[in-house]
């Protein structure tokens, strides 16, 4: 079985062809600035090169036609044609209260998905673009949408009521949501299978620091609080966004700066995080690099960031009542020694000890333990893996 993943974003579509025998990846790709100037359709079989495709890409549904073309062409493409595909497991980012788990796509999914575009004005309307493009191309090819809010639906009331009037979640469905869900859920499955034991015994916490990122407590399987909430602005600082801060914040600046609602947002959510502390960047290779230079402010971003996750690993092990893994994931969780020790260091008393050389060595895509023996907490660096719990939980769903 065959099954396409589908990712996409306003003017992008990124996409994995999924051997489901083996779980290999057939190919991947990514058609790029569809409407816009310069597309590109960026394609790589498994082990060979990777294919450019530069042609007008006018809109999404000529972006699935281009993206079939090149999966059954008969130099780069990996299949002999489009039935071959068995289901296409497409990536939405929020599923508000409706979705604990991922659905087959049909009319009435849809219109729960447009429901919920109010939440996710940026996201959910591309996500659903995407599935239309799929459906118009493969009409006779099931599609499951996979939701990056439908992990954390188990939360307590507790965890997700903001203390606002109540009216605010009756009238507006303000809660928490949390998001990178399909990521947490498949370290954390990962992790348990590291463990050799099964995840319902399990307290673990998922780090997913990247760009945007989100810390996750795991209780028996299932997600009980996290730290994103109503939208992807709250819980830790991030490249660019400001994460968890005084509201009371926002009303000063917007009256001191005299800014606009639209102002305001872009600064907390593309002029802050690491990059607004530091001055330098959003990527942590470059605050890296600029702290090794003497440069203070990078050194204080970094230092706020990892702060702030270990802020988050005391809370969760509270909310839990203990804690039997750690997981780091994703672009910095997976590639950044310093950021994991500075998270870890002075919680030996809670049974959290790194070990320095394991935490040097997994690094760019290698899994691996990285506590030492002797620490009572298992840490993992887990690289995550969306693309293969969407096809997975795609199978799961067709069975
Ligand atoms: P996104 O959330 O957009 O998917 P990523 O998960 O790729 O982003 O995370 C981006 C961050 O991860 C950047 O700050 C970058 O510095 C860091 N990162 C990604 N790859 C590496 C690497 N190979 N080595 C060091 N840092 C990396």
């Amino acid at each position: 079985m065959k099954v396409l993943v589908i990712n996409a974003g306003s003017s992008s579509l990124k996409y994995q062809l999924i051997n489901m025998i083996d779980e290999s990846i057939l190919a991947k790709g990514n058609a790029e600035r569809i409407g816009i100037d310069n597309s590109v359709l960026s394609h790589t079989p498994a082990g060979k090169d990777k294919v450019e495709i530069k042609a007008e890409i006018k809109d999404h549904v000529q972006a699935v036609r281009m993206v079939i073309d090149a999966l059954i062409h008969p130099d780069y493409g990996v299949i002999s044609d489009m039935g071959e595909i068995s289901a296409v497991g497409h990536r939405v980012v929020h599923g508000g209260e409706k979705f604990s788990g991922s659905v087959i796509i049909d009319d009435a999914v849809m219109e729960a998905i447009k429901e919920n575009i109010e939440l996710a004005p940026l996201h959910n309307p591309a996500n659903i673009t995407g599935i239309e493009a799929c459906k118009s191309v493969m009409p006779d090819t099931p599609m499951v949408a996979v939701f990056d809010t439908a992990f954390h639906q188990t939360m307590p009331k507790e965890a997700y009521i903001y203390a606002i009037p109540y009216d605010a979640y009756a009238k507006y469905g303000i809660r928490r949501y949390g998001f990178h869900g399909t990521s947490h859920k498949y370290v954390a499955l990962r992790a348990a299978k590291l463990m050799g034991k099964p995840i319902e015994d399990l307290k673990i916490i998922t780090c997913h620091l990247g760009n945007g990122s989100s810390i996750t407590a795991v209780k028996n399987g299932k997600s009980v609080d996290t730290s994103m909430g109503f939208t992807p602005l709250e819980g830790l600082p991030m490249g660019t966004r400001s994460g968890t801060i005084d509201p009371a914040i926002i009303m000063f600046l917007m009256e001191k700066e005299n800014m606009t609602h639209d102002e305001i947002n872009r600064y907390l959510n593309k002029e802050s995080g690491v990059l607004g502390i530091s001055g330098v960047s959003s990527d942590f290779r470059d605050l890296d690099a600029a702290a090794a230079e003497g440069n203070e402010r990078a050194k204080t971003a970094l230092h706020v960031f990892s702060y702030s996750i270990k802020k988050y690993i005391g809370a969760y092990t509270a909310a839990m009542g203990g804690l039997d893994c750690l997981v780091f994931t994703a672009g910095i969780g997976e590639n950044n020694p310093y950021i994991r020790q500075k998270a870890c260091e002075g919680l030996e008393f809670m049974g959290i000890k790194l070990d320095d050389e394991r935490n040097k060595l997994y690094i760019r895509g290698k899994e691996g333990l990285i506590s030492t023996d002797d620490s009572t907490v298992k840490v993992f660096s887990i690289p995550t893996n969306e693309e293969l719990m969407i096809a997975r939980e795609t199978v799961e769903l067709l069975k």
